[in-house]
């Protein structure tokens, strides 16, 4: 489904992403760990064209997208989920969800995938006419991805889902996140710095180091391998 060829992104001088070629099939969750720094969200950044690569390919089911600009990779059913949230704070969560759904125009799908997500966050759907910005952290999580959501994207970059949030709350939205993956057949690209969280979810993972992938494998094969043990896991 998505696919990095030796993809090379800069800012200004500062080469962040060295040569990283990974691929994800359809139907996997996959993870990229790594330390703060490695070039995670670069990575995001770059298969969104919002820092677009200076060198290789990316390619999402077949078609190039390395040169493409962000709203018609949008289009073309990528949705990101970014770290910090951004929510619309002025906005209510309906609102906010609509904006998810700007490039459709198929009003009973919005609607029904409207209901889809409120079923998922049941809080959201109580909130439904409060502004964003007076939402609690982990419900402004659940709105940013239920936002996605809204594109009814066929890939789902998330960054840092569980930043500062209670682990309560991190474990639901995990749970979320896997159910969305089995219900609406939606890939997941699942950046993190918690690495035992996001193995454990994941299918498969990459691990990142100052902007290149040194290491690949199952997602069970990374929680044993004692390197990422010892470097992420606090083994
Ligand atoms: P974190 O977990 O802290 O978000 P990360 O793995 O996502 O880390 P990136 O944010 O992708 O890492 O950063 C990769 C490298 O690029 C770092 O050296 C960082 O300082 C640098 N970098 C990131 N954004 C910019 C920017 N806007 N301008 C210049 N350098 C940047």
């Amino acid at each position: 489904m998505l696919k990095l060829n030796n993809v090379q992104t800069f800012y200004g001088n500062i080469q962040a992403l060295k040569d990283v070629s990974m691929h994800i099939s359809e139907g996997e969750i996959i993870t990229l760990i790594g330390s703060n720094g490695a070039g995670k969200t670069t990575t995001l950044m770059s298969i969104c064209g919002i820092v677009p690569p200076m060198g290789g390919e990316i390619y999402f089911t077949e078609e190039p997208i390395h040169d493409m600009r962000p709203d018609k990779i949008v289009s073309l059913g990528i949705s990101q989920v970014p770290e910090g949230r951004h929510i619309f704070p002025f906005l209510t969560v309906t609102e906010n969800l609509d904006m998810g759904a700007f490039l459709r125009k198929d009003r009973d799908g919005i609607k029904e995938d409207m209901e889809y997500v409120f079923g998922l966050f049941p809080i959201l759907s109580e909130r439904r006419n409060q502004p964003g910005g007076t939402l609690s952290g982990g419900e402004q999580q659940m709105l940013a991805i239920s936002r996605a959501l809204m594109a009814r994207p066929r890939l789902m970059l998330l960054d840092e889902p569980s930043l500062g949030l209670a682990p309560i709350i991190v474990k639901q939205i995990f749970g979320i996140i896997r159910k969305i993956n089995a219900e609406q057949n939606t890939t997941i690209f699942l950046v993190e710095q918690n690495a035992n969280l996001a193995l454990k979810v994941a299918h498969r993972g990459y691990v990142m180091e100052n902007g290149r992938i040194t290491l690949t494998d199952s997602a069970e094969n990374l929680l044993s391998n004692e390197a990422v043990k010892k470097a992420y896991l606090g083994l």
